[in-house]
C-alpha cells in the first residue's frame, strides 16, 4: 500500500501535467490486462482449442508489451528528467502502435490511438513538442505497416495513406491550437504589462499630488485631508496641533539665495519627518511653515517631542550657511472641547505669534 501511494505521488521533478498522462497510460495498461485477463476465462471456457494462440498473442505478446514499454519508460524518465515531456510522448506513441499492431485491421478507427501523443503535444503548447509527436507516431505507424504482417499484406495501400493523412491534418490542427494559445498567452501578457504600467503611473501621481516635492513630506492638502480625519476619529482622545515657522527666512534667501534656502528646508523637512508615525503626522503647511498633528499624546510628550525639533534644527549647522545657524519657532495648542478646526488652528497660530514676539528660537502655548 505504501509504496502503491508512493508510486501515485508524482516524483518531484515530474511536472504535473506529465504526472496525470502517465496515470493515464497505466490506467490503459490496467485496462489491458483486465480485460485479457477475461477474455482469457472466456476463452478457456468455450473455445480451448484456441487457448493456447490466445495465450501466445494476448497474454504474452500484448500484456508485455504494454506494461514492459511502462516500466521501461518508468525508468527512463526518472532517470532522464530533462526529457520527460517527450519521453511521455514517445510513450504515448508506443503504446499506440503496440494498440494498433495487435488490433484486428477490421476495426474501424483504431488509427485513432497514434493521434493521441500530438493531443499530448498541445498541452504543452510548443511548436518542437507537436512536430516531435506527429514525427514519432508517423514512425511508428510506419514500423507498425512494415513489421506487422497482418497491415503489410492485408491493409490496402489507400487506407494506410488515409493513416498518414490524418495524422498529418491533427499535427496542423495542433500547430495553429499552439499558434492561437500563444497569441492569446502574449495578448494577455501584454495586457498585464500596461495595466500595471498604468497602475504604477496612478500611483506615482497620486504620491505627486500627495507629498511636497522639496521636503517629501505631506503637502497642505494631505494635511487638510489629515486634520479633517484626526480630528473626527473615534480613536484620537486628545488632539495637538503645533504649527513651526522657520526664523528670519527670508535672511536665507536674502544672503545666500534661494538654492541654500530649499537646501535648508529640505534639511528641517527631513528631521521632521523622523518623528512621523501613525500618532505623530507632519507636513509642510506652505513656504517655511510646517503644520505637526499630535493623536492620543499628553502635553509633555508633545513638549518633548517639539522640544527635539527645536534643538535638532538648531543643531543642524550647515556649511553653507557660514556659521550661521538655523532656528524655528513653534506654536501649539491643545484642541479643548467644542473648539473646531478653524479655531484650533487660529490658536496654534497665535500661540506661534507669541513665540516669535518672545524672541523666537523657542515653543509658546
Ligand atoms: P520670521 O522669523 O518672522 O518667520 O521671518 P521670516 O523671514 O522667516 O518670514 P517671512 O515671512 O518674512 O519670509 C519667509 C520667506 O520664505 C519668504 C519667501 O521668499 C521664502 N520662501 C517661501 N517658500 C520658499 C521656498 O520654497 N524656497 C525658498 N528658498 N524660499 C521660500
Ligand atoms: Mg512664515
Ligand atoms: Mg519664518
Amino acid at each position: 500500500m505504501k509504496m502503491l501511494t508512493k508510486f501515485l505521488s508524482a516524483p518531484e521533478h515530474i511536472s504535473s501535467w506529465n504526472q496525470k498522462i502517465r496515470m493515464s497510460y497505466w490506467l490503459i495498461g490496467l485496462i489491458t490486462v483486465l480485460a485479457v485477463t477475461g477474455a482469457f476465462f472466456v476463452v478457456a471456457a468455450n473455445e480451448p482449442h484456441r487457448l493456447e494462440a490466445f495465450i501466445h498473442k494476448q497474454v504474452i505478446i500484448r500484456i508485455v508489451l504494454i506494461v514492459g514499454t511502462l516500466i521501461a519508460a518508468e525508468l527512463v524518465y526518472l532517470l532522464i528528467s530533462k526529457a520527460q515531456d517527450y519521453i511521455i510522448i514517445a510513450l504515448g506513441s508506443c503504446i499506440g502502435a503496440i494498440t494498433l499492431a495487435l488490433s484486428s485491421p477490421e476495426v474501424h478507427g483504431v488509427h485513432i490511438v497514434m493521434i493521441l501523443p500530438i493531443l499530448v503535444g498541445i498541452l504543452h503548447f510548443n511548436y518542437g513538442k507537436v512536430v516531435f509527436a506527429s514525427g514519432i507516431s508517423m514512425f511508428c505507424y510506419m514500423l507498425v505497416i512494415v513489421f506487422v504482417p497482418l497491415y503489410r499484406y492485408e491493409v490496402a495501400f489507400y487506407q494506410k495513406a488515409v493513416g498518414f493523412s490524418f495524422i498529418m491534418i491533427v499535427t496542423l490542427a495542433a500547430l495553429g491550437i499552439v499558434n492561437r494559445g500563444l497569441r492569446m498567452m502574449e495578448e494577455e501578457k501584454e495586457a498585464l504589462t500596461n495595466e500595471k504600467k498604468h497602475r504604477l503611473e496612478q500611483l506615482a501621481l497620486q504620491e505627486v499630488s500627495r507629498v511636497d516635492a522639496l521636503t517629501g513630506l505631506e503637502n497642505h492638502k494631505t494635511f487638510q485631508i489629515r486634520y479633517r480625519e484626526a480630528m473626527s476619529d473615534d480613536r484620537t482622545h486628545s488632539f495637538h496641533l503645533a504649527i513651526l515657522d522657520i526664523d528670519n527666512f527670508k535672511a536665507v534667501n536674502d544672503n545666500f539665495g534661494h538654492s541654500i534656502g530649499d537646501l535648508v528646508l529640505r534639511k528641517v523637512g527631513r528631521l521632521l519627518k523622523d518623528y512621523a508615525n501613525e500618532n505623530v503626522l507632519p507636513s509642510r503647511y506652505g513656504g517655511e511653515e510646517f503644520t505637526i498633528i499630535f493623536r492620543n499624546m499628553d502635553n509633555k510628550q508633545v513638549t518633548g517631542c517639539l522640544e527635539r525639533m527645536r534643538e535638532g534644527t538648531e543643531k543642524l549647522h550647515l556649511p553653507e550657511l557660514e556659521g550661521r545657524g538655523i532656528t524655528v519657532s513653534i506654536g501649539c495648542h491643545k484642541r479643548e472641547p467644542g473648539e473646531d478646526r478653524d479655531l484650533l488652528f487660529r490658536l496654534a497660530d497665535e500661540a506661534l505669534y507669541l513665540a516669535k514676539r518672545s524672541g523666537k528660537n523657542r515653543i509658546a502655548w
